[in-house]
């Protein structure tokens, strides 16, 4: 009786590292809430919906992925809708709301949403619901749960609309809809847990310094300071809003520890993995640089794995070792790490279209599962944290959880949580008495993503083999950790070629000590643009400062090899715009002095943003400013000779700059305002003129 009453919408999702998908689930989960069906799918299942056909409303989540592409799952949707030939009324039927994410750190802040956004209003889709567009580099929830609260209600409006126009009188469906038995009231707050401050919920102060003694944090100096084990006025005696308990869905069995963990590649759904050796590695920067920058480079010889210079490719990295021993120790679990796991979804659960999540094997030993599978650091989401609050035993610990998951203390969420990029680990340390059992882990972290790298070599110039360039990441301790971190990979990665760097200092040959046994496992992920231009007649100008250097190595490798072997061909100009910190600790590649000797470089401009200045006049401090000096050959190269523009480069500020710098040019140049030239830009992209690969 309850389901016929349901309101059915479609809910599609399209993810590339999980997050459309979970906020498309915690959409599923309150839609119950509320009398409404989620029919989720991911848009890549197009066997199980029909846009053409589609009666009810849409509702899309839909990320962004590399330089503002929809992510993978989403292609095919994508590519169907942009088909020019499509009528303007083509989906005139349909009715839509859409959550992009995306993070504002790239250029193309939520470029996948927008994308789909445009094309369904060209071709006549109404929105019911306005468009959300949430930052990840501010935090998703932020837009997420206020889009999420709001969805309802236009939900609602909209099959009002829909029965009106069906011709069904709108009361009949308000009754309908106001009919739903009390549990599926569509009111939000009749579903989350109003808790009242009770007895057992107030901490003692002394309880809780206690404790914060306990974990050896540092201690708030009074107890009026918040901190994310203790909280004050007015949250700590607030009543909270809390997010309904997500069901339990998965179900593990410990088994004796006979047989062998899965293979690295069956992790992997993007295509062939390759366990290849290091056969050297090189510290570019000197001891007292700011950042270690090292060079790897893989013995590709035995593999069919194949390249072009521009590419990236992905490493997979396992996580920190000491952590996963802790988090087993943590967890009770240390007796359990060579123990085979079975993970299955729990019969009978209450999640609705409950599946085995794809990165986990049904057959590995807890610490594969835990070393390989799961993104161990990162930041729990609130859903988690809800999760937590039922294995923690002290009163006090969970009512601090219940107020970090809670509507209330979401500023509490943000500064305790999430800016410092507290994990499960950090959370464990923190709440003592919290001992999540390991299904929930399962069900809580997501998928420990492979890191891509740029490719810094060329096949052509050093066949075999294959050359990358990385910066260590490296985090200091927090309050909340009293031990500074390494990324996962890079810290991995240089621990693994410590031996090759130690052996290197040691010895005249660059090439130091024998190979590693330790074999890095890899995947290729093309770049479908960020090539060399197929004229090597046209000029080309490259901008790429730190480690944004790293594929134009491999170009500028290509070049010398094209040249040696093609005396007869005409090569276009090329310049390269590179930047560091100092010209003594951070100059990545001096050797491009060999590319301007050859004269496969013509041009190469340097500037050092933390150097004095030796002359009078102060040089320019960045690559962006480096750019604008040479105005009229971007100019020439861009607008006259048909030539590509290549950047390269972590973080928006240095990307944005460049390309700040290049409108400026052009609108100087053009006798212009900014907004022709941003034009003119615009179409020097679409062209795959002005090509950028960036990365934070
Ligand atoms: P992670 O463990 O992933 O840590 C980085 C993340 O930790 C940050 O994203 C941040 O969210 C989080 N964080 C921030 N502060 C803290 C803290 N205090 N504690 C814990 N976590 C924190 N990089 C290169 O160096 N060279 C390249 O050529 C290169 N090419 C790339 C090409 C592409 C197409 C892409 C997408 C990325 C590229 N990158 C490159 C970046 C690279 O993939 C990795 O992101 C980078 O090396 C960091 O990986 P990691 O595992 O060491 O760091």
């Amino acid at each position: 009786m309850c389901c016929d009453l349901k309101r059915r919408f479609l809910l599609l999702y399209a993810t590339q590292k999980g997050q459309a998908k979970a906020i498309a689930e915690e959409i599923e989960q309150q839609a119950g809430a509320h009398g409404l069906e989620a029919d989720m799918h991911c848009m890549s299942e197009m066997d199980k919906y029909n846009l053409e056909a589609e009666k009810d409303p849409v509702v899309i989540v839909i990320s962004t992925t590399g330089t503002g592409d929809p992510p993978d799952t989403a292609r095919k949707l994508v590519k169907k809708i942009q088909d020019k030939t499509l009528p303007p009324d083509h989906f005139a039927h349909l009715q839509y709301g859409l959550l992009g994410l995306g993070d504002s750190e790239y250029t193309f802040f939520c470029n996948g949403g927008k994308t789909v956004d445009r094309r369904l209003q060209e071709l006549g889709a109404r929105r019911f619901y306005g468009t959300g567009l949430a930052d990840d580099c501010v935090g998703l929830e932020l837009v997420v749960d206020p889009w999420i609260d709001g969805l309802w209600l236009a939900l609602k409006e909209a099959f009002l609309l829909q029965k009106e126009k069906g011709g069904m009188s709108a009361s009949a469906v308000t009754n309908s809809l106001s009919s739903v038995p009390c549990e599926h009231k569509p009111d939000l707050t009749s579903k989350i847990q109003q808790l009242k401050l009770e007895e057992e919920g107030v901490r003692s102060s002394n309880v809780l310094s206690q404790k914060l003694i306990d974990v050896n944090l540092v201690t708030p100096a009074q107890d009026t300071e918040p901190s994310l084990v203790h909280s004050v006025p007015p949250i700590s005696q607030s009543a909270l809003n809390v997010p309904a308990l997500p069901p339990e869905y998965i179900e593990v069995q410990f088994q004796d520890t006979r047989g062998e963990d899965p293979g690295l590649a069956s992790l992997i759904s993007e295509g062939a993995v390759f366990e290849v050796p290091v056969t050297k590695a090189v510290q570019l920067t000197r001891e007292d640089a700011i950042k270690t920058v090292l060079l790897i480079e893989l013995d590709i010889s035995g593999t069919t794995f194949d390249y072009q210079p521009g590419d990236s490719f992905c490493v997979i990295c396992p996580n920190n070792a000491n952590e996963v021993e802790e988090l087993l120790h943590v967890l009770g679990l240390s007796e359990k790490g060579e123990h085979f796991v079975c993970v299955k979804v729990k019969q009978g659960t209450k999640k609705k279209g409950a599946a085995h999540p794809q990165h986990i094997p049904e057959r590995s030993t807890l610490k594969f599962l835990l070393t390989w599978c799961l993104e161990i650091r990162a930041i729990p989401k609130k859903a988690f944290l809800r999760a937590l609050v039922e294995c923690t035993s002290d009163a006090g610990e969970k009512r601090r959880l219940q107020e970090l998951c809670s509507r209330q203390g979401a500023s509490d969420y943000t500064r305790f949580i999430r800016e410092p990029n507290v994990c499960l680990l950090d959370l464990l340390r923190a709440f003592p008495s919290c001992r999540p059992s390991l299904n929930l882990l399962i069900e809580h972290l997501p998928k420990l993503q492979p890191r891509s790298y740029s490719v810094s070599s060329s096949n052509l110039f050093q066949p075999g083999k294959m050359c990358f360039v990385f910066s260590i990441v490296e985090f200091p301790a927090y309050p909340t950790r009293a031990v500074s971190w390494r990324g996962v990979c890079t810290g991995w990665l240089a621990e693994l070629v410590g031996p090759l760097l130690h052996a290197n200092k040691n010895s005249q040959d660059a090439k130091g000590g024998s190979p590693l046994t330790e074999k890095i496992p890899i995947f290729a992920r093309p770049s479908c643009t960020f090539h060399l231009p197929a004229d090597p007649s046209v000029p080309l100008m490259m901008v790429g400062p730190g480690t944004g250097i790293s594929p134009f190595i491999g170009f500028l490798q290509h070049r010398q090899k094209l040249r040696e072997e093609h005396k007869d061909w005409g090569f276009g100009e090329t310049w390269l715009f590179f930047g560091c910190r100092h010209q003594d600790r951070d100059y990545l590649f001096k050797q491009l002095r060999c590319f301007l000797e050859s004269g496969t470089l013509t041009h190469l401009k340097v500037c050092f943003s933390r150097d004095l200045p030796a002359a009078e006049v102060t040089p320019p401090k960045y690559v962006q400013d480096m750019v604008r000096l040479y105005a009229k050959e971007v100019a020439r190269i861009l607008l006259k000779e048909g030539g590509y523009f290549y950047v390269c480069g972590d973080k928006k500020h240095m990307a944005d700059g460049v390309s700040d710098a290049v409108v400026d040019i052009l609108s100087a140049e053009m006798g212009a305002d900014r907004l022709e030239a941003m034009k003119v830009l615009a179409t020097l992209r679409e062209a795959k003129r002005y090509l950028q690969d960036v990365w934070s």
